[in-house]
């Protein structure tokens, strides 16, 4: 590949998946087409989900893969781990599993995702029934908790999210952080905000995440939902290579007020 003019470090669900029909596959073959994009999934799903994504007819390949919220790093083509940048998730993770299974077993609303789990461990859960205590009991045990999109109770270990693992990877890679566009709509993507990168909230993102990222100048708040809202932002910050407006969107005009 040339030198990446284009480093798309995006969310999943409602983001790159997010959109109409149309907006999706338009983004899909704007990235697919340029050999100067590099495109890095950062998600909270595991890599069974990945591989099976990845087999859709259309779907980009991603390079690189942050998986699991943050907690586990994947090459696109092997979809093996990244011994290198997962050894410190690991260590601070310390097999803690088992641990934070009994520590959560009787709090109310929780319900534990069957996901196998290599450096986390999540649920899903009640809003009407959590309570404040289960996050505190999480904390005092020495690990993040992460609750996003009213949905997800993610147990992490400390430190470690989607923001600080790709910021270990652009490192890693020695890739120039002023080219890199990362995306998301919940809460969990937050972190990736909070690198400093140049982000786009899309349109659809909670309201949580909109609050949360009132103020940061780095933060494109756009009103284009899910795939619409990553292409709205890659004009709004003119990347290099950057797609013409036709050539990334179909059929109708899109703005940064258009829905
Ligand atoms: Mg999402």
């Amino acid at each position: 590949m040339n030198r990446p003019n284009l480093i798309l470090a995006t969310d999943l669900d409602g983001t790159f998946l997010g959109g109409d029909e149309e907006h999706r596959a338009a983004l899909y073959h704007h990235i697919s087409t340029r050999d100067d994009a590099l495109l890095i999934f950062v998600t909270g799903r595991d890599i069974d989900f990945i591989a099976d994504l990845i087999r859709s007819p259309g779907m980009p390949r991603p390079h690189y893969i942050v998986g699991d919220i943050g907690t586990s790093v994947f090459h696109g083509q092997t979809l093996m781990p990244v011994a290198e940048l997962e050894a410190p998730i690991t260590a601070a993770w310390n097999d803690a599993g088992d641990r934070v299974k009994r520590l959560l077993a009787s709090e109310p609303g929780l319900v534990l995702q069957e996901t196998p789990f290599r450096h986390r461990v999540s649920y899903d859960y009640d809003p009407a029934l959590l309570s404040p205590r289960s996050v505190a009991k999480v904390e005092a045990a020495g690990f993040d908790c992460l609750l996003s999109a009213d949905r997800f109770f993610d147990v992490l270990p400390r430190g470690v999210s989607k923001g600080p693992t790709l910021l270990r990877l652009v490192e890693t890679l020695g890739l120039d952080s002023e080219n890199v566009l990362v995306a998301g709509d919940t809460m969990n993507d937050l972190s990736l905000f909070q690198t400093g990168l140049k982000g786009v909230a899309v349109g659809n993102s909670e309201p949580r995440l909109k609050a949360a990222i009132r103020g940061m100048k780095n933060v494109y708040s756009s009103s284009s939902p899910g795939a619409a809202g990553i292409a709205d932002a890659i004009r709004h910050f003119s990347f290099k290579g950057g797609p013409r407006h036709e050539q990334i969107v179909t059929g109708h005009r899109l703005s940064s007020t258009a829905q």
